[in-house]
């Protein structure tokens, strides 16, 4: 039954805006869905297809601002397979030790180096780039650790309501913090 509405979606070429799979036994997505420049939702729920096709990224890239929504909740795009992640020494280089170190006095407000740092503009911009840590809440620079956590969604979010976690991204300063991690957050290999 997929091939009778992906072929009446071709059909309606630029003006198709909608189409919807759900539930089709897809095992690859429909590459000829990149035909269809107006898409505006595509919804290929609960199917079996295992890896996103190079060709929606056509549709998906946001600056066109065409694919408005999109659903792909039950579909194994993804591994459920955790596994063992070995304890590693945090290894940073000196550019990184020293960017923290002076991150780190900035938020405790160290007087002799926020004055020192108006004298080098260079290295006011590039700290500026600097995150900080969810578990410790230092800042670190271009060394971290990333890690997903799974949170509930908020009521006033407008997704589909068969989804009931949402991945966050969430950078960890070191191995030290990511052995401090709440049950809910993986670290991505
Ligand atoms: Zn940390």
């Amino acid at each position: 039954m997929a091939e009778r509405s992906l072929i009446r979606a071709l059909r309606g070429g630029n003006s198709t805006k909608i189409v919807t799979l759900n539930g089709k036994k897809l095992k690859k997505m429909p590459s000829a869905l990149e035909k269809l420049t107006g898409l505006r939702s595509l919804d290929l729920q609960n199917n079996q297809i295992p890896k996103m096709c190079p060709q929606l990224s056509t549709l998906t890239q946001f600056q066109h601002m065409k694919l408005r929504e999109f659903y792909c909740e039950g579909n194994p795009l993804f591994r459920k397979q955790p596994i063992y992640a070995g304890q590693q020494e945090d290894l940073w280089n000196l550019r990184e030790i020293t960017a923290r170190f002076i991150m780190n006095q900035l938020e405790e407000r160290n007087s002799f180096i926020m004055n020192a740092i108006e004298e080098y503009p260079d290295i006011k911009d590039k700290i500026s780039q600097g995150q900080k840590c969810a578990i410790c809440e230092k800042s670190f620079l271009t060394t971290w650790l990333e890690c997903v956590q799974f949170v509930h969604p908020s009521k006033t979010w407008k997704i589909s309501k068969n989804l009931k976690l949402i991945p966050l991204r969430v950078l960890l300063c070191s191995q030290r913090c990511f052995c401090q991690r709440g049950p809910n957050v993986f670290g991505i290999a």
